[in-house]
């Protein structure tokens, strides 16, 4: 390959405190009539002061820490002057040279058939604090309102080195980040919605002809750097996969013409499926940056003493995977939020409980007991992520619609693993758990249906005959007062039965045999 691609990323995620940014107007990103949430200080009235809001400086400590970055002792906030109808003072309260986190990393793992590499480490450059503008509408009419409930919006500026190699990449980072955003509980990180926003710096340079230093792309010998174009307007992270893969492929051509072009603006055009030029940047553009005089320097760390890291992402998923025996794959689709992990979770902890009450478990060695572990935790995930997302999807129902609890989800896993019910039937059952209005017991559902049960008393005194024959050990242990080996043999019975006899009779036949 001769031209390699150099991407870097910058995201803005709109935290969700309680108040704004400078003033104690409530942040609420769902109300929807305009100007209700404003004040002076962020409709910037002059003679105004900002007083900076605590949770957004212990949060973007704590977005900083999970990204691997250094917290700077010092911190302080910088007047960025510009001016724009979206924001009145002319100036934007960020942070320019002492930002709360710098000097990051990221790790990413990617599936092989999605990436050409199998996983990539991205340098963070910074993540800073600053505040959201107002919002613009334009109108049929030609005219413009301004809406400033936005306006004061806690806003991080998320800033990666210019690591990336592939589209690809770059869009599962972003994913990547909108998931440790939400497993931080510190923004709901929806694309659509605004809270989250994505921009790329890409350029295409002749391979040998560079390095990276300190997440700065220079130049080797007399070779000059092709100009980068950022992109914006990436609201999806389709979009940003297509912008970003349509600027690869634009620079390349042009590069291949020998054309060249200036640093530059433009934007992804969802319906055309093109990048569209905004701007050109003779030079920089200078916002002359000075400290902010109202609010003096700070020390993040002095602020933030009471937060602490939550387990990430990556080491959840580390974790069901060793823990659980759980693929990569699926690994990764119940990490995807907090509700699938926390749901997963809760089905894991459930089934083991219930593995802990077999007596089988107890009389056997511990490598058994973790391997009974894996099997029925990988049936657990996979009857998650492909019959229960694939039933959700066919209802278009997401994680907050399911009406049972993860224990009655455990439940119809061990039906399953002990073959009680068969696959088909208990499909049939979860089907009928998804369209209830209720949490219903799948037992209840299978009793009441009749999914597959042999209740006729003569087949089942024969496998019961057989069970206490097979098994005279536990047969012993239990006439020696061992109650709870009575699951053991009502397990064996209904392996025998292939699942399909009626375990309280196969219970009472047992006892009345045994007596
Ligand atoms: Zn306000």
């Amino acid at each position: 390959m001769k031209y390699i691609p150099i991407i870097g990323m910058e995201v803005h995620v709109e935290l969700k405190t309680h108040s704004k940014m400078f003033c104690a107007c409530k942040n609420d990103a769902d109300e929807t009539q305009a100007n209700t949430n404003i004040c002076p200080v962020c409709t910037g009235q002059p003679g105004t002061l900002p007083v900076p809001n605590k949770q957004a400086i212990e949060w973007t400590v704590l977005i900083g820490k999970a990204l691997g970055c250094t917290i700077r002792d010092l911190s302080k906030f910088d007047r960025k002057h510009y001016f724009y109808p979206d924001l009145p003072k002319a100036y934007q309260i960020s942070q320019y040279d002492e930002p709360i986190a710098e000097h990051g990393t990221i790790h990413l793992e990617f599936l092989l058939e999605d990436n050409i590499h199998p996983n990539a480490d991205i340098g963070i450059t910074r993540a800073h604090l600053e505040e959201d503008t107002a919002k613009l509408s334009h109108n049929d009419n030609n005219t413009t309102h301004v809406d400033f409930n936005r306006s004061g919006i806690p806003l991080v500026e998320i800033v990666t080195d210019p690591d990336f190699k592939t589209a690809t990449e770059a869009k599962l980072y972003c994913q990547e980040l909108r998931t440790l955003l939400r497993f931080l509980d510190v923004s709901d990180a929806d694309m659509e919605k605004g809270h989250m926003r994505c921009e790329a710096n890409i350029s295409l340079q002749e391979a040998g002809r560079f390095e990276i230093i300190n997440g700065e792309v220079r130049p080797l010998g007399d070779y000059t750097l092709n100009a980068k174009v950022e992109l914006k307007n990436l609201n999806s992270f389709k979009a940003v996969e297509r912008g970003i893969q349509y600027e690869i492929d634009r620079q390349t051509t042009m590069l291949e013409n020998n054309e060249i072009w200036k640093q530059q603006t433009r934007g992804w055009d969802e319906t055309k499926n093109e990048t569209v030029l905004q701007r050109e940047k003779e030079n920089a553009a200078d916002y002359r940056y000075f400290p902010e005089p109202d609010i003096p320097p700070f020390h993040p760390l002095t602020i933030a003493t009471n937060i602490s890291l939550p387990e990430l992402p990556q080491a959840t998923r580390m974790r069901f995977h060793t823990e659980y025996g759980l693929s990569y794959a699926d690994a990764q689709l119940l990490t995807q939020d907090k509700q699938w992990r926390d749901f997963c979770e809760q089905v894991m902890t459930e089934i083991i409980e219930w593995i802990h009450s077999l007596p089988e478990s107890k009389e056997s060695s511990d490598d058994i007991s973790h391997h009974t572990k894996h099997k029925i935790a990988q049936l657990a995930g996979g009857w998650i992520t492909s019959k229960l997302m694939g039933m959700m999807n066919e209802r278009r129902m997401n994680i907050h619609d399911i009406p049972f609890s993860p224990e009655n989800f455990a439940e119809l896993i061990t039906l399953i693993y002990s073959e009680r019910v068969n696959s088909t039937n208990a499909q049939k059952i979860l089907a009928d758990m998804l369209d209830s209005k209720t949490d219903i017991d799948p037992t209840h559902i299978m009793e009441e249906k009749g999914y597959g049960q042999v209740r006729d008393e003569e087949t089942l005194h024969s496998i019961v005959d057989d069970v206490i024959k097979n098994y005279p050990v536990q047969v012993e242990q239990f006439k020696f007062g061992k109650d709870t080996i009575i699951k053991f043999l009502i397990g064996m019975a209904m392996k025998a039965s292939e699942g399909s006899a009626d375990p309280t009779i196969v219970e009472r036949l047992l006892r009345e045999k045994l007596k």
